[in-house]
């Protein structure tokens, strides 16, 4: 495969509205890719689909061409693993139900992470916490990280995860989510296409990665993020090595938050390598073109 002008779009196929744990309306996410020079968006709220017809109309309003997106929770390997999802019916019954079994624990683990941060002095966090969210079916470990800022905790959310709120740290507690055939089926079912969100965050042994990418195939899952916000310039090479490897096209995503916390803003990313296939080829057919 030779580099085709195809590599140069400027696509951003991952970030967060205030649907799940972005501080930015779906509007306002699609005015600033739009302002950075993204040709090609997607908005991949955690675990809902709820900002899909706001975003696409947005994106449409600024002449900017649309996937519809969502990244799914997944257990695997004990571990929690990010599916991203692309170019699906949004309004397909099985991916919506879906979502909302998948998002249906939130609220349950939120109390109990409060009730642990309670024990190590840090009062109120749920209520804290909610006051960040903008969808009250989707609170997130990032809505408590930005309480604990306020309340001076913590300088910034990074220092949050690094303190609190993650595996053996105070405020964490173990979540069951979907299941990784059952998010990439319902992305599939749905007419999309499955991609692995930022492999390297995941802290896998090389047998459970190479597990997470044989059964993830095996499920019928078609990409892989090379590069995002969340690799290295090294783990770029490392990803599109492994695109290859097991014959997956890749994605580029900034994984934008909030204009102040992320520090990919987005449509900022390099192109991907020459020597992967963008995962925009793959669906092309379900780009809803401005
Ligand atoms: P949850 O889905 O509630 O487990 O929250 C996961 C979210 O927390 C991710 O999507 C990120 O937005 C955020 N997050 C996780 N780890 C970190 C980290 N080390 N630094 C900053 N944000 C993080
Ligand atoms: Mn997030
Ligand atoms: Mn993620
Ligand atoms: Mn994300």
């Amino acid at each position: 495969m030779s580099a085709s002008p195809l590599h140069l779009m400027n696509a951003d196929l991952h970030c967060h509205s205030n649907v799940s744990d972005g501080t930015l309306t779906p509007e306002a996410v699609a005015q600033r890719a739009h302002g950075n020079g993204v040709e090609l968006w997607a908005l991949t709220d955690h675990d809902e689909v709820g900002g899909q017809h706001r975003a696409r109309a947005a994106a449409h309003a600024l002449g900017m061409d649309y996937l519809t997106g969502t990244e799914i929770s997944v257990t695997f390997a004990d571990k929690t693993v990010h599916i991203v999802g692309l170019g699906f019916d949004p309004d397909d019954a099985a991916l919506v139900q879906g979502l909302a079994a998948t998002r249906g624990g939130r609220e349950r683990r939120a109390r109990d992470m409060a009730e642990d941060l309670e024990r190590v002095g840090i009062p109120n966090a749920f209520e804290g916490a909610l006051r960040y969210v903008g969808n009250p079916d989707l609170i997130s470990r990032t809505h408590f990280a930005r309480y604990m800022v306020e309340i001076g905790v913590c300088a910034d959310p990074h220092e949050v995860f690094r303190r609190y709120l993650t595996e053996g740290k105070p405020g964490f507690v173990p979540h069951r989510w979907a299941r990784l055939g059952e998010a990439v089926k319902w992305i599939t079912g749905a007419g999309g296409v499955a991609v692995v969100a930022h492999p390297a965050r995941y802290d896998l042994t090389p047998n459970e990665e190479y597990a997470l990418f044989t059964e993830f195939k095996g499920h019928g899952g078609v990409g892989v993020e090379v590069v995002t916000g969340s690799h290295t310039v090294a783990e770029y090479q490392r990803y599109a090595d492994v695109a290859r490897e097991f014959d997956l096209f890749a994605s580029r995503g900034s994984d934008f938050h909030d204009p102040a916390e992320s520090h990919t803003d987005l449509g900022t990313l390099p192109d991907l390598p020459g020597s992967v296939t963008p995962i925009w080829e793959a669906v092309a057919h379900r780009i809803l073109r401005a």
